[in-house]
């Protein structure tokens, strides 16, 4: 991976991630900054990864060839305001992870033409198990387009959308996906604990029954979905009796509306 000068803005839960991931993965913690008003996260990256600590927004993106916005949705107008009277864009690669604010919108608050990537990470990229979608405009770089893509593969998988509204998708399918699954194995664990089961054991065997399914779906790239859940379903087994209610519940059709529901919200931020 290339090496430039990066300035988070904002030091949070996605920022820290994705520090973690290049350092871990062997970037320079001398060129990466992170810059929050408050000094407990940004300092606590610091201590850790040896990355440098800012409370100067304009200063660090000033000096940085790559500025990460890494601030909540909400304050985006307000940090981007504060920069543009300081900063000159041009020249610098510009990343936001922020759901809800486009392109559009970031040229209007930044500068026209803005050599901007959007990504949607994912909460597992705490772990090197992100996924991310990438969106760019057709002017942008493909050695910033590069540059971005490994960045986000220091925490997990990419995937590339061709146009912003792919971005929404991809929260729909990937950025609230985590919670969707933590709510089926938080159900799980309940139905275990009401049958009996101690907390912790009934939480292991759906975690592991969790993981142990990704890993055997991420082991066989070849075999369909469908074939896979075929393939522990006997007929007139306890799966299949499992899923018969599940199905007349209407269980796909349920996750179907609710990612159109993600989706929709996801454009009404915009
Ligand atoms: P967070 O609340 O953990 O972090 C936000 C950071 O911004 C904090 O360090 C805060 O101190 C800092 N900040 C606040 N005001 C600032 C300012 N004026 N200048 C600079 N920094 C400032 O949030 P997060 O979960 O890391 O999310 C960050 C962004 O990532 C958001 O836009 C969010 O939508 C997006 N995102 C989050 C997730 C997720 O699952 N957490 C997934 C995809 C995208």
């Amino acid at each position: 991976m290339q090496h430039r000068n990066i300035a988070f803005i904002g030091a949070g839960n996605m920022a820290g991630a994705i520090v973690a991931g290049l350092v871990e993965g062997g970037y320079p913690a001398g060129l990466i900054s992170v810059c929050a008003p408050s000094a407990s996260h940004r300092d606590a990256l610091a201590e850790r990864y040896g990355v440098h600590s800012s409370s100067d927004n304009a200063a660090c993106a000033a000096s940085a060839d790559v500025v990460v916005l890494a601030v909540k949705p909400q304050l985006m107008a307000e940090v981007c305001g504060a920069l543009r009277s300081q900063v000159d864009f041009s020249g610098k690669l510009v990343l936001s992870i922020a759901a809800g604010v486009t392109v559009e919108r970031f040229c209007a608050l930044l500068g026209e033409q803005l050599n901007i990537v959007r990504i949607m990470p994912n909460t597992p990229s705490l772990v090197g198990k992100g996924m991310s979608g990438l969106y760019a405009p057709a002017y942008v770089s493909q050695q910033d387009r590069d540059f971005t893509a490994a960045l986000m593969e220091s925490v997990g998988k990419i995937c590339w959308v061709d146009d912003e509204h792919g971005i929404n998708q991809v929260i729909a399918a990937a950025g609230s996906a985590p919670a969707y699954f933590f709510l089926f194995m938080e159900a799980m664990q309940q139905e275990m604990e009401r049958q009996g089961f101690p907390a912790d054991k009934a939480r292991l065997l759906v975690q592991q029954a969790a993981s142990g399914a990704a890993a055997l779906v991420e082991a066989s790239p070849e075999v369909s979905l469908g074939t896979l859940r075929e393939r522990v379903t006997s007929k007139g087994g306890t799966t299949a009796e499992a899923l018969n209610v599940m199905n007349e519940q209407k269980l796909p059709e349920i996750v179907a509306r609710a990612m159109q529901a993600a989706i929709a919200r996801a454009q009404d931020m915009e």
